[in-house]
């Protein structure tokens, strides 16, 4: 995923700044614990589609 992109990223329900997974395969926002899936390099950021984590699954992800 393109870096510049992941600057000017954020997420739809706080407004703030998300985080790459260390599989590079979906994008964290901590504060919310919610998860977005990256879709052919596009993230899908839909709060109804974003998953739920609990804190142990971010701190595992990222
Ligand atoms: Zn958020």
């Amino acid at each position: 995923m393109d870096k510049k992109l992941l600057e000017v990223i954020i997420c739809p329900r706080c407004h703030g700044k998300l985080d790459l997974t260390k599989d590079r395969s979906s994008l964290i926002c901590r504060f919310d614990r919610l998860k977005y899936n990256i879709d052919d390099g596009l993230p899908v950021l839909l709060i109804e589609q974003a998953e739920t984590l609990t804190q142990a699954q971010v701190d595992e992800a990222l």
